[in-house]
């Protein structure tokens, strides 16, 4: 049974109070069994990781630009080489089909590749002569020691929304992954080793609240960028925030897609089904909620039903599944409660995911079909809250604005998509909309890694989106430099107020 330690100082690290040390089962969802332990960090293993950060950041800071571009160069063909590596440890223990894991890999990579420009992303600005003889500059300065808290549904991805860019900037990184699915961050740990990063300047640490907890109070953590529900990520930015650390906190999701009668429903029922139960709903992209402009329900549904229909449901290392399990068993009775929910709240549930056939027949992992709820009353559970799972929600409505009202008053606001082949009415979507990344005739609007990915109201807190120049801002502090050399003579001690004169 494989064991997952910390990596601190360039090295693997079994703990610093070994033999009362904590630990948690990793689960292979696909057959419900163990498949490993991981260590769960206390909180002197927190502080030799913040340790060895603080100790390596002077040296990494002034480590030239291009030294460091090339560190990143050599870890993006080191990810690149390995990438089925990592997806087939994203799979055994997340769950997720194999082609899916791969994209998460290269969504990740795509941000590697962006903090490779760090040269350029780093230029500040010049202005000669702000007054007579006098010229001001900016600068960007990294932090010093800065923390990741990442959730289980991206274990390469999303750790990699944080820490390429982080580590370009000069900063030294702390990860502290999911506890359900860790191998993938030690991997990647020891890809930044061979790559040639000193020692220090990204470690991980295992653990669950304990870590996190440590990490949002020790003084030498400069910044925190979390993904993961909306009550953690409103905890962890009111704890980092009261410490005097900067804090970006990304949350849960409720994504609707609002489909005009105009759009080509054959396109959009591919759209909903492929953005509905691709990583069997568990993306915070995931488009939940189907909002029909009516007339066009009835047909809509019959086309979701078919291609529901016929879906693989089975491992992810079997390269014929197209969904597979959820996370946990407990996560899989969650998502899998909220049928008979709908069914109280007067939704009808048209394709029942408890009854979905598993191919394979490994009948003890955490299963549950692709399903779809139709009629889903506006007002419901069902349809505000996170369910984050295969389970595609119905709301008919009447209008345009039924609908938008709809997005606008929900809690979250992290992804949506409109559906329609009318501009003006997509433009004045993405005009009128209170929600941070918008698709249109796209279900799924993840921003390439040059934009910046983040949510409004529940789904962000903090001003700062991850990755993209945001997420470059977010790394660094700036200064101004004002400065004048001296000529031979000078105009003497002055009082007044410095003007540009
Ligand atoms: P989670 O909030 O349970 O866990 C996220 C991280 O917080 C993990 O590292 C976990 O160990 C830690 N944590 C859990 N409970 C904690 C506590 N009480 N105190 C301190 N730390 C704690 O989230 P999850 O279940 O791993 O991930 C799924 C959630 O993440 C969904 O809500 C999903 O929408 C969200 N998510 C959001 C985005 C986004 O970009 N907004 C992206 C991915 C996932």
């Amino acid at each position: 049974m494989k064991h997952v330690d910390h990596w601190i100082d360039g090295a693997r690290f079994g703990g610093a109070g070994a033999p009362q040390a904590r630990h948690a089962e990793i689960y292979n969802p696909a057959t419900g069994e163990v498949g490993g332990q991981v260590a769960l960090a206390s909180v002197a293993d927190v502080d030799a990781a913040v340790d060895s950060a603080a100790r390596a950041f002077p040296g990494w800071r002034d480590t030239s630009l291009a030294k460091r571009a090339q560190t990143l160069f050599r870890f993006r063909e080191l990810m690149d080489r390995h990438r089925d590596d990592l997806a087939a440890l994203i799979t055994a223990e997340h769950g997720k089909v194999h082609s899916d894991a791969l994209g998460e890999v290269a969504r990740g990579l795509e941000v590697v590749e962006f903090a490779c420009g760090i040269p350029h992303l780093l230029k500040g600005g010049f202005s000669e002569n702000v007054s007579t003889r006098v010229d001001s500059y900016s600068i960007r300065q990294p932090l010093g020691v800065v923390a990741g808290i990442t959730p289980f549904n991206f274990p390469a991805m999303v750790p990699m929304w944080m820490f390429p860019v982080a580590i370009a900037a000069g900063n030294a990184f702390v990860l502290k992954p999911s506890e359900k699915d860790p191998s993938a961050s030690l991997l990647m740990a020891e890809l930044w080793a061979e790559a040639g990063l000193p020692d220090g300047v990204f470690n991980v640490v295992q653990g669950d609240k304990v870590a996190v907890d440590r990490l949002l109070e020790h003084p030498a953590v400069q910044a925190v960028s979390f993904v993961g529900s909306t009550p953690i990520a409103r905890y962890v930015y009111e704890t980092g925030t009261a410490h005097g650390k900067r804090v970006q906190a990304l949350g849960g999701a409720k994504n609707h897609m609002l489909v005009l009668p105009d759009a080509d429903l054959d396109l959009v029922a591919d759209s909903a089904v492929s953005a509905g139960f691709g990583s069997a709903g568990e993306r915070c992209m995931a488009i939940s909620v189907v909002l029909a402009v009516e007339p066009v329900g009835d047909e809509l549904v019959e086309k979701i039903v078919s291609r529901v229909g016929r879906l693989t449901v089975g491992p992810g290392d079997d390269p014929a599944s197209e969904m597979g399990p959820l996370v946990t068993a407990a996560h899989r009775d969650k998502v899998a409660s909220y049928l008979d929910l709908g069914v109280e709240e007067g939704a009808k549930v048209v394709v029942d995911g408890r009854e979905t056939p598993v191919s394979g027949g490994r009948g003890n992992g955490f299963w549950l079909g692709p399903t779809v709820i139709d009629h889903v009353p506006a007002n419901s559970r069902v349809h505000r809250e996170e369910i984050f799972g295969p389970v595609l929600s119905i709301v008919r409505v009447q209008s345009y604005e039924e609908g938008l009202h709809l997005i606008n008053t929900g809690e979250y606001g992290n992804g949506t998509a409109v559906f329609t082949n009318d501009g003006g009415a997509a433009r004045r979507f993405q005009n009128e909309v209170e929600v941070g990344m918008i698709g249109i005739n796209v279900p799924i609007p993840v921003p390439m890694a040059f934009y910046s990915f983040g949510g409004w109201k529940n789904s962000l807190f903090g001003d700062t989106h991850v990755h993209g120049t945001e997420g470059v801002h977010f790394y660094t502090r700036g200064k101004v430099v004002t400065s004048r050399w001296l000529e031979p003579s000078h105009g003497g001690v002055n009082l007044g107020f410095p003007t540009n004169g």
